[in-house]
């Protein structure tokens, strides 16, 4: 069934000369165009500071669609009428004066009204006042808000008091961008569709889990923000334990928000708690030296430019993460994540038991487990790694393993795959919430995150050094063959 949107849509976009807007927001925005799915009449107020004008910053907005949307995706006329849509006004988000213009321009009032704020978290409770003190939203409005929420449990339930002060939690849409990407809607499907997966989906035939988000990037000019966060916040606390969830919750009862919201957050409160005593066992905490990325030499992440010298915050985090309870009981999920990897890699393997009694050639039986691999990105698809015999008459009965593979932009040829923003701009638009992040999700991620990060503090370590273009630390090499396994790209 194709969905359209006859709703049309007012968008406040807070930021709208910044790099998310520019890199993803007007992008997804136009793409959404293209396909037809925003209703005649629907408008954006681009709000920012600069003293620019409306024609300016399409011209602006012109050249960056050229430069950010696939030529082979990219028509001058629909850039054009997508633009018509699109008008500036200079505002200076802390001024609660400069709202009253955003009323005047708001001549539609049935027009949905969509506030999404690509601005420092520290302005949200700001623009949340000030569009209520100056009438701009309703207990209709939708409101789209970027991560991070916080820096940690604390400072997240602040941000999230100050929006809850002016909306309630149906209004709210926390973005995780991963939740967007059509592999992870699509284990969704994957897991609740195929009751071949379905029934196979615990601690009885799965024997563990790997979930690695590789960047072969190093800081990228963005050394003060991340040198704040480190990967943990940056990446685990939100992407991977949202993946974590997916893979891990149970069936809900239905596709509702809420249904697959409670969900996970059951998962995230049977995460067990990392307490001190496991952080040897647990966690590894890296940081990159100078070494190499594509054949070329780079520095380390403490020779970055701007940074300072004597930082001790992770480009690099491996943990063992343990559910507990009856699914995942004895299931370990290790993760992986960090910056100049030898690549950019996102996946998920789900690692199967061996079958009960093995009765090929014992030489071949480390190949005897399944494994799915559903990979995020580069190439979005999955592969279900089986076995079957070697052709050949001199082969008698050797095992092969080989996937039966699905690519989905060479399967499924025709449709582009969309990029996560155009999925979560789309379901905003459609009022639906499943794909975003409700508080308590939130909170229960940071109250598990917290805790690793506090024992970090106490035992007051620096992080253990990896370079450019390796797979992180050895350390997180020890971890997993400790159990007597190995990561997936090192088997
Ligand atoms: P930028 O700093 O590039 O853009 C922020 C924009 O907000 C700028 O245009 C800035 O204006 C404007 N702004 C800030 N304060 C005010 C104010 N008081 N009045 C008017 N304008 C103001 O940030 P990003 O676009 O990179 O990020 C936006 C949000 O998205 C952040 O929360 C970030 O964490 C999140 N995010 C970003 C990602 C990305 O890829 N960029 C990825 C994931 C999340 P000015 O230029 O005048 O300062």
């Amino acid at each position: 069934m194709v969905e359209h949107s006859n709703t049309r849509c007012d968008i406040l976009l807070f930021g709208a000369l910044g790099d998310l807007a520019r890199r993803k927001l007007f992008p997804a925005l136009y793409h959404l165009e293209r396909a037809g799915l925003l209703a005649a009449g629907s408008r954006i107020l681009a709000l920012a500071r600069s003293q620019t004008t409306t024609r300016e910053v399409r011209e602006r907005l012109f050249s960056q669609l050229r430069q950010h949307v696939k030529d082979r995706d990219f028509d001058p006329e629909i850039a054009e009428a997508f633009l018509g849509r699109v008008e500036y006004c200079v505002l200076d988000f802390s001024d609660p004066q400069g709202y009253h213009a955003l009323r005047e321009w708001r001549d539609e009032p049935n027009n949905e009204l969509i506030v999404y704020m690509a601005t420092p978290p520290s302005m949200y409770g700001v623009i949340a006042r000030n569009l209520k003190a100056t009438d701009c939203c309703n207990e209709r409005t939708r409101v789209v808000v970027e991560k991070p929420i916080g820096h940690d449990l604390e400072s997240s339930r602040v941000i999230n008091d100050e929006l809850g002060e002016v909306y309630r939690e149906n209004q709210l849409f926390r973005i995780d961008h991963y939740l967007g990407k059509e592999t992870v809607q699509n284990l969704i499907a994957l897991r609740f569709a195929n009751n071949l997966f379905a029934s196979q989906w615990d601690q009885n035939h799965i024997s563990h889990v790997e979930i690695t988000v590789a960047e072969s990037v190093g800081i990228e000019g963005r050394w003060g923000y991340f040198d704040q966060a480190g990967q943990i916040r940056d990446m685990i606390q939100n992407h991977l334990l949202q993946l974590l969830c997916l893979i891990a919750m149970d069936p809900p009862a239905d596709l509702s928000a809420d249904s697959i919201r409670d969900e996970k957050v059951k998962v995230l409160k049977a995460l067990k708690q990392i307490s001190p005593d496991m952080m040897d066992q647990y966690v590894v905490r890296g940081q990159y030296t100078a070494g190499t990325s594509d054949g070329k030499p780079v520095p380390g992440y403490l020779q970055e430019e701007g940074a300072n010298r004597g930082s001790a915050t992770e480009t690099f985090v491996a943990l063992k993460a343990e559910i507990d309870n009856w699914r995942w009981s004895g299931v370990p999920f290790y993760i992986r994540t960090g910056k100049r990897l030898p690549e950019k890699l996102s996946q998920i393997i789900i690692h199967f038991k061996p079958a009960p009694h093995y009765i090929f050639d014992p030489d071949q039986q480390h190949l005897a487990n399944n494994k799915l691999i559903i990979r995020l990105q580069p190439d979005e698809g999955m592969a279900l790694k089986i076995l079957t015999k070697e052709q050949g008459l001199d082969k008698g009965m050797r095992l092969r393993q080989g996937p039966l593979e699905l690519t989905f932009s060479e399967t499924f040829e025709a449709d582009r795959i969309p990029d996560a923003y155009e999925r979560l701009l789309w379901e905003v638009m459609k009022g639906n919430q499943y794909l975003f992040v409700r508080r308590d999700e939130v909170e229960y991620a940071w109250r598990w995150v917290d805790r690793i990060i506090g024992n970090w503090k106490d035992r007051g370590e620096p992080p253990k050094r990896y370079a450019a273009g390796t797979w992180g630390p050895v350390a997180s090499i020890a971890m997993i063959t400790r159990d007597g396994r190995s990561w997936y790209e090192d088997a």
